[in-house]
């Protein structure tokens, strides 16, 4: 499993066991395999979104990433697996708007050296975003520039893609051909994809569904 999570719970300072965020969840997630979590506003998906890419802590339970558990860790180790294993993508695209298309795209990668031109040009390609690679952010569409914002994610090679209403500021046209295009490459690639999504539509679309209500999915 790329992404195992184990009777996990988590509160905010001021919230008791009884008022937690997270009250005992339980996932798994293969290589290659697309999970949507769904909920309502305050439901906490993104908590569980960020405890998923060892950008927070948890209370009790476990959480795996590829093998690896994450409450014996330090900072600077999750910190380095993060950078090893994990990818996000967010509602609000991101992009470094001094950085071109093409730079925004390889620069994870490079940082990690992990850039491979064979696999950029497969992203750019399948994206469609060959002809725009020497344009800056701000003149591309939205749908572009979470294009764009996929791209680089997906250029690092991550095991684990995780996804915070990545097409949340696109209309449903936009949303549903990127969302397409992000899950043949997650699919080609190997990588698992974790999403949080407010739409029926997209959770639809990914392998597995999962309903957060009441602090756990139950
Ligand atoms: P969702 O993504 O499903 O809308 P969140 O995970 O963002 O839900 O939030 C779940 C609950 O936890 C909400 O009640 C929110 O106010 C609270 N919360 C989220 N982040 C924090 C934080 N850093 N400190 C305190 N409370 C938080
Ligand atoms: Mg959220």
């Amino acid at each position: 499993m790329v992404l195992k999570i184990r009777n996990v719970t988590k509160s905010y300072p001021g919230q008791t066991a009884e008022t937690a965020v997270l009250r005992g969840v339980s996932l798994d997630l293969a290589a290659g395999r697309s999970l949507a979590l769904t909920g309502e506003s305050g439901s906490g998906k993104s908590t569980l979104l960020h405890l998923a890419g060892a950008l927070d802590h948890f209370d009790s339970g476990e959480i795996e990433i590829d093998g690896t558990r994450l409450s014996g860790l330090g900072d600077g180790q999750r910190a380095a697996l993060r950078r090893r294993d994990v990818s996000l993508v967010f509602q609000q695209f991101n992009l470094i708007p001094s950085l071109s298309v093409g730079s925004n795209i390889a620069l994870h990668a490079r940082l990690g050296g992990k850039w491979d031109t064979g696999w950029g040009t497969r992203l750019v390609d399948h994206l469609g975003l060959s002809t725009v690679q020497e344009r800056y952010p701000e003149q591309l569409s939205g749908g572009q520039q979470q294009r764009v914002a996929i791209a680089r994610a997906l250029a690092v090679r991550p095991k684990l893609l995780l996804a915070d209403e990545p097409t949340g500021n696109l209309d449903e046209t936009a949303s549903a051909a990127v969302m397409e295009l992000m899950l043949q490459l997650v699919r080609e690639s190997g990588t698992a994809l974790f999403l949080v999504t407010h739409s029926a539509a997209i959770a639809q679309m990914l392998d597995h569904r999962l309903h957060l209500q009441h602090g756990t999915t139950a």
